[in-house]
């Protein structure tokens, strides 16, 4: 049997361990795909164990996609977006990034026009610097908001983009086509708005990465009547990019999707 797993600090919360094992399933491989929580510290140390032991695969979430660069041989999309969410065992350890495959891939399915759009994207972690190189491969117009205004500025310069605070939110959000939230606000029930609903207005995209539930962006976005898309998809598709790379089979999107759905719903009861 093949191994695969997911390594992050926290990670009870991830859903990839159902995708993926369904995935597995519905395939007929004799694989499993497990969580393992990993701390920083320990990234080097956990992925030569996988390595040596024979893992099939891996993937990588919070606070590791960054620190991984440095560890393993990142492919060029990984490097030039700066992270690293799957890892590939063969001759070399490689590196890969599907996440801003993953965004776009979630954005097409909903019919949304990126080229030549004005794309607010909001966050500069790890997420959103795939999804900002991804956009503006794209071609995008981008402008990014986040907490820190100087990891904006830094990861703007890098796209060619414009970097923003938060503050500058009440100004930015109507002007824009698309807005994204890669920010981790909204995972939790009770979290801040990152902006006031009513600046937005029909016609506009907002699309929030958060896929764990229906956050207060996507609730206020439905009731201004402006197009909503949550993180399920992008999760789905970052997963079924990851799945390729590690077998070169197709992957089955619909069985994947479901049962992310179900383990979101299993977690409600
Ligand atoms: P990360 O690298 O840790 O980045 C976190 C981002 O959130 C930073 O921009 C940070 O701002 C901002 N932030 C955190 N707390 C905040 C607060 N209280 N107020 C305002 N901004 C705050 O994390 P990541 O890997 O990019 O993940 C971000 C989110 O995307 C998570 O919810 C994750 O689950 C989700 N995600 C979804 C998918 C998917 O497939 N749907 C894939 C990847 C990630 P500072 O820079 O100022 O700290």
């Amino acid at each position: 049997m093949k191994i695969f797993g997911i390594f992050g600090d926290p990670i009870e919360h991830s859903l990839s361990p159902a995708m993926q094992n369904a995935a597995f399933r519905a395939l007929g491989l004799d694989a499993c795909y497990f969580p393992f929580r990993i701390t920083k510290e320990r990234l080097e140390d956990a992925i030569l164990g996988a390595s040596a032991m024979g893992f099939g695969g891996l993937n990588l979430t919070i606070p590791l996609k960054e620190k991984a660069l440095k560890i393993v041989i990142p492919d060029d999309l990984a490097e030039a977006i700066g992270a690293v969410n799957t890892v590939s065992f063969g001759e070399d350890i490689v590196g890969h990034n599907t996440d801003g495959l993953g965004a776009m891939k979630a954005l097409e399915e909903a019919r949304v026009k990126i080229k030549g759009s004005s794309a607010l994207l909001i966050g500069a972690g790890g997420a959103a610097r795939a999804i900002a190189y991804t956009l503006a491969k794209e071609g995008a117009e981008i402008s990014i908001a986040n907490r820190n205004p100087g990891k904006a500025l830094e990861l703007a310069g890098f796209i060619q983009g414009e970097g923003y605070g938060l503050e500058d939110l009440e100004r930015l959000v109507p002007q824009a086509d698309v807005i994204i939230n890669a920010t981790s606000v909204g995972m939790m029930e009770g979290d801040p708005r990152l902006f006031d609903g009513n600046l937005l207005h029909i016609g506009q995209v907002v699309f929030d990465i958060v896929y764990n539930r229906e956050t207060e962006m996507l609730k206020d976005t439905v009731k201004i009547g402006a197009v909503a898309i949550d993180g399920v998809m992008m999760l789905v598709y970052q997963g079924a990019k990851a799945l390729e790379i590690w077998t070169g089979l197709k992957p089955p999107i619909d069985v994947m999707e479901k049962a992310v759905r179900e383990e979101l719903k299993a977690r409600e009861r």
